[in-house]
């Protein structure tokens, strides 16, 4: 889930006021920023509430599940045309994702009401742990399950560091666990304690910086690496 937290009120106001907005189409996320708080009816109704105190034009206000999905931006807005002609822009209570493509959508200003803060796991509601930095190349097969680019402040690939200190990171004044002491202590519970030795070639960070994914023609590449693989195996058993 990706964990948005709120920008203060007057952070809101300043950038309503950056852009000159005054006729505002308010739209609130319906998935993860609803989880969250920050989104959802809970969230826009909290906005609403502030956003009365100014001296504003409410054209629109509606949650959108995902609006980070082009499709979902189609279906909801088809029956705010004209609100849409009028407004000056969007004030979006989603992550940047969503921001990012209802602005892109309109080429109209977006005033974003939250921080994005991670990609997390659900510990309890508002209590949330950072997993995953999408980096593209994932090694959690070879780490049993636990990620050093996301637990380690230093994103080592081959831990720990001199920083180490009686299993504690020196990051944060010894405060947390080593995400390298803790990978080992997870291989050797399964019994993989030999995957630790392994040396780990650098990241290839390009893989990161994706800035557009064609995911279907991905998909076409990665299986016919596949087929061509099970291809020389059927030919290497006849
Ligand atoms: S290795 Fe990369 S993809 Fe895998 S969990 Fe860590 S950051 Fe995410
Ligand atoms: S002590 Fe461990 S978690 Fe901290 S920076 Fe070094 S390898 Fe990473």
């Amino acid at each position: 889930m990706i964990i948005t937290t709120p920008k203060s009120w007057d952070e809101i106001k300043l950038a309503i006021e950056r852009w000159n907005l005054h006729k505002l189409i308010v739209v609130s996320c319906g998935g993860c920023a609803a989880k969250c708080g920050t989104g959802g009816t809970e969230g826009l109704e909290k906005l609403l509430s502030f956003l009365k105190t100014l001296d504003l034009k409410i054209l629109a206000s509606m949650v959108i599940q995902e609006p980070c999905d082009l499709r979902n931006l189609h279906r909801d807005f088809q029956y705010v045309d004209e609100e849409i002609n009028q407004t000056d822009g969007f004030v979006v209570a989603s992550c940047g994702i969503g921001a990012q493509v209802i602005g892109d959508y309109f080429q109209k200003p977006v005033v974003i009401t939250t921080n994005t803060i991670m990609m997390g796991e659900t510990i309890h509601l508002n209590e949330y742990s950072n997993r995953c930095v999408a980096c593209g190349h994932c090694i959690l097969n070879e780490t049993g399950g636990i990620c050093p680019i996301t637990l380690c402040p230093k994103s080592m690939l081959n831990g720990p560091c001199g920083g180490m200190f009686q299993g504690k990171c020196e990051v944060d004044n010894y405060q947390n666990d080593c995400a390298w002491v803790q990978i080992y202590n997870r291989l050797e519970k399964l019994g993989k304690s030999s995957l630790f030795a392994k040396i780990r070639e650098p990241q290839d960070w390009n893989l990161r910086r994706r800035i557009n994914l064609n995911l279907h023609q991905e998909r076409k590449f990665f299986y016919s690496i596949i087929d061509h693989h099970n291809e020389n195996q059927k030919e290497e058993s006849n």
